[in-house]
């Protein structure tokens, strides 16, 4: 099985995080997302304590919410002593809402708007994440008002990219978010937050790219990153205190993709970063990251009931499932490939060869091609295999289909953490 929290107990269905998929579906209904709770804290602890022990000091990992946000997360991770890293002033308002406390929250973004900074202070927004000079004399114009000296760091691109494992000065410069280093701008970022009255720069950030499965991309970042920092040592006498070098990990979807062992990982890049700041002569600073996909994918299962199964004689046979695209945008988005199940015939062979549709009014919406699957028929429980990340998230009501709910799972007791939309809140806004 692709992870351990997978296994097919005695009536060969497909259980996970302990419990039979096939008794969950008839429980809850589909589409149904499930969290396995105890795999986000596992994964999470993996990242807390390999950064405590390499890094030191109060580093550690941030939550992206992006890839996996309601109510919940937030007081999972608030629970384990993590930070987290927000986009918007949706996630920012589930996040207060649920209690997190904000201070140990980062808002990203490259166009925060006057609400949403006005707001994110009135929150008591622990940190920004400052892409650009408008943001940054709006904080400091708020933040005077209200009488504070406003946290930030600064958004950097380091100018590398993650798959060819080369620096690439026009590549990734040339990007919506941060201020890249070698054009200068980056200075001027620098010279602008520390003239600022109402601004405290606490250091700085930088995000690579997703799914990178080695460490090398992160430590050249982090060559790039604490270079910088020596070079605005020397330069404007500002020592910064944190380096937040974004998240990125990759994850096991299929059997293909390789296994990563985190922990190992994060030694690598720790002692890369602190024989670093020996040869630099500069601080040790606190070191952040900001894992979402690794938290969360292989915490998430999808579970659909098999509709229609129609073989186009000569080319190929269509598995469609009551959900798709609405639930599941990265095959549409990016071909992004997965591991399916037919849950209630686990222990058979797969012997299918066939492309897996959703239901929506649109022919990209797919969930896999060429997939290899039991023998599928009407009725029958098709599993998506590690959904945690960006796909609750990225759900959309397209069609007018409504959101399946979000079950969690923890200690091989289930719960529903979001529930099922209805017809009824499909029509909720309308006038
Ligand atoms: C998307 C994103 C993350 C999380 O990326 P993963 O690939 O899910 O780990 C972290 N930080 C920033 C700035 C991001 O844009």
């Amino acid at each position: 099985m692709l992870h351990d929290n997978l296994s097919i107990n005695k009536e060969g269905h497909l259980c996970f995080a302990g419990l039979d998929t096939v008794l969950l579906a008839k429980k809850y209904g589909t589409p149904l997302f499930l969290i396995d709770e105890d795999r986000v804290r596992k994964n999470a602890r993996t990242y807390i304590n390999a950064m405590r022990k390499y890094f030191g000091g109060d580093s550690g990992p941030l939550l992206a919410s992006k890839a996996l946000c309601f109510s919940e997360m937030y007081r999972i991770a608030a629970s384990e002593g993590m930070r987290t890293d927000i986009v918007s002033p949706g996630e920012l308002y589930i996040a207060h809402k649920s209690g997190f406390p904000m201070g140990r929250a980062f808002f990203h973004g490259n166009n925060k708007t006057d609400e949403d900074i006005a707001y994110a202070i009135e929150c008591g927004i622990g940190y920004f994440v400052a892409d650009n000079r408008e943001e940054l004399e709006e904080i400091n114009r708020v933040a005077a008002k209200k009488g504070i000296k406003q946290k930030i760091i600064l958004r950097l691109s380091p100018g590398i990219d993650p798959h060819t494992h080369a620096k690439i000065s026009t590549g990734k410069v040339d990007s919506k978010f941060g201020s890249a280093i070698e054009t200068g701008q980056a200075d001027e970022m620098v010279q602008l937050s520390l003239s600022l009255e109402n601004i405290a720069l606490d250091g700085f950030h930088c995000h690579i790219g997703s799914q990178i499965f080695e460490c090398e991309p992160f430590c050249d970042a982090a060559d790039i990153m604490l270079s910088y920092v020596a070079h605005v040592k020397e330069s404007f006498g500002f020592e910064a205190k944190t380096l937040n070098l974004g998240g990125g990990f990759g994850v096991r979807y299929v059997e293909e993709d390789p296994y990563i062992d985190y922990a190992e990982n994060i030694k690598k890049i720790a002692s890369h970063v602190n024989a670093k700041c020996e040869a630099l002569k500069i601080n040790k600073p606190t070191v952040l990251m900001e894992p979402g996909r690794s938290i969360v994918a292989d915490a998430g299962m999808t579970l659909y009931t098999v509709g229609t199964v129609k073989t186009i004689t000569g080319y190929k046979t269509y598995v469609s499932i009551d959900g798709g695209m609405t639930d599941n945008p990265r095959y549409a988005l990016y071909q992004s490939k997965y591991t399916f199940e037919i849950a209630n015939k686990a222990s058979e062979e797969k012997v299918l060869d066939c492309t897996v549709a959703g239901r929506c009014c649109e022919s990209g919406d797919l969930l896999g091609e060429d997939v290899k699957l039991q023998n599928a028929e009407r009725g029958d429980i098709l599993a998506t295999l590690v959904t945690g990340a960006y796909n609750y998230s990225m759900s959309s009501n397209y069609n007018k289909i409504p959101r399946p709910p979000v079950v969690m799972i923890s200690g091989g007791v289930d719960r529903v953490a979001v529930r099922r939309e209805t017809y009824a809140d499909l029509a909720r806004l309308d006038v």
